[in-house]
């Protein structure tokens, strides 16, 4: 195979969990999950250029808090394709990389995993190795819970560790206000409050297992049943995630609700002029940054891709 030198272009988008349960513990330590998850409007942009005249990987990220090593998950990706695809030994390949950070970190939004999936899917390009998006993900899914989901989105059921999602259609259209409190909230941690707080698993009820039969929902169906297991658990601790939800729904959101293990929330509108105005209120507080993004986001897709144009999911 012969490589040629170019660059592509790819928006890595955030996630929002409409549902996140959190049931029992698995034996390999990781929970077994069940969460409806939602690509949303606001993405890291990814540039990738495949150099035939260096090899290694060169990083560079806009965030100065975030490692740009072997620590970051972009890094961590590179290696496992180059590895997964025989190229790691000899071969004179190398990649330049720039990440435009726009999602909030450790923030409960998936930056970090729409990131690694965004980079699969790039090499996946660049190096015409023809992956499908299972085999993506599989390459993937060791790099978090949430990789998976990224290269089946814009919407999906998402159960186990995070292995199994399943693709859906959410119909109609909705406008979400993200709200970072100005503090980031460790996954690890949040799951060790969850156990220690809560005194049994509820089961997950019949109505969610019904929507997991489902190959398309409306965002009707879905409001009615939006939950997040952490909300329970982070509330004696984070009194401001409360906050944040009250004023979201005073402001007129049709519900609102933590993504993630937090620490952000986010409020579901029927329309942007109603989301930019919750974003200018909500938002003002100090150390708040808030964004009115629409409720769904792209898949993955090279934007600028000096050959051809690539989309998976
Ligand atoms: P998770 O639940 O997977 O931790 P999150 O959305 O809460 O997801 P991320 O923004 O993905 O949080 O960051 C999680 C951790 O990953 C942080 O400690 C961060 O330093 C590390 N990290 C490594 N690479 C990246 C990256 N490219 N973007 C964001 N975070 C990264």
């Amino acid at each position: 195979m012969r490589l040629t030198e170019r660059e592509i272009r790819i928006g890595a988008p955030a996630k929002v969990n409409l549902v996140l349960r959190v049931l029992d513990r698995r034996p390999d330590g990781y929970h077994n999950l069940w969460s409806l998850m939602q690509t949303v409007g606001l993405e890291d942009d990814l540039r990738l250029r495949l150099r035939t005249d260096s090899v290694g990987l060169r990083l560079h990220c806009d965030d100065p808090a975030l490692p740009t090593d072997g620590r970051n998950l972009v890094s961590r990706a590179v290696a496992l394709v180059l590895e997964r695809a025989g190229l790691s030994a000899g071969r004179k390949v190398g990649f330049e990389i720039h990440i435009a950070k726009r999602i909030p970190v450790s923030a409960g939004l998936g930056g970090g995993s729409s990131d690694a999936a965004a980079t699969i899917a790039g090499l996946n390009h660049l190096l015409e190795l023809g992956w499908s998006a299972g085999e993506m993900a599989r390459v993937g899914q060791g790099l978090g819970s949430d990789v998976p989901f990224f290269f089946f989105g814009p919407s999906a059921v998402v159960r186990g560790r995070g292995d199994e999602v399943a693709p859906m259609t959410l119909t109609g259209k909705r406008w979400v206000v993200l709200v970072h409190p100005g503090f980031p909230i460790d996954t690890r941690w949040a799951y060790e409050r969850l156990s220690t707080t809560r005194k049994g698993i509820v089961p997950l009820s019949k109505a969610l297992s019904g929507i997991a039969e489902k190959t398309a929902l409306s965002w009707e169906d879905v409001i009615p049943f939006m939950e997040n297991d952490f909300e329970v658990a982070l509330a004696p601790t984070h009194r401001m995630l409360r906050d944040i939800k009250a004023e979201l729904i005073s402001a007129g959101a049709e519900a609102a609700l933590l993504s993630g293990s937090g620490a952000t929330v986010f409020g579901v509108f029927r329309d942007e002029a109603s989301a930019v105005r919750a974003q200018g209120s909500v938002g003002q507080a100090r150390g708040r940054r808030a964004f009115a993004v629409r409720g769904e986001g792209d898949t993955l897709s090279c934007r600028a891709d000096m050959s051809q144009s690539l989309r998976v999911g």
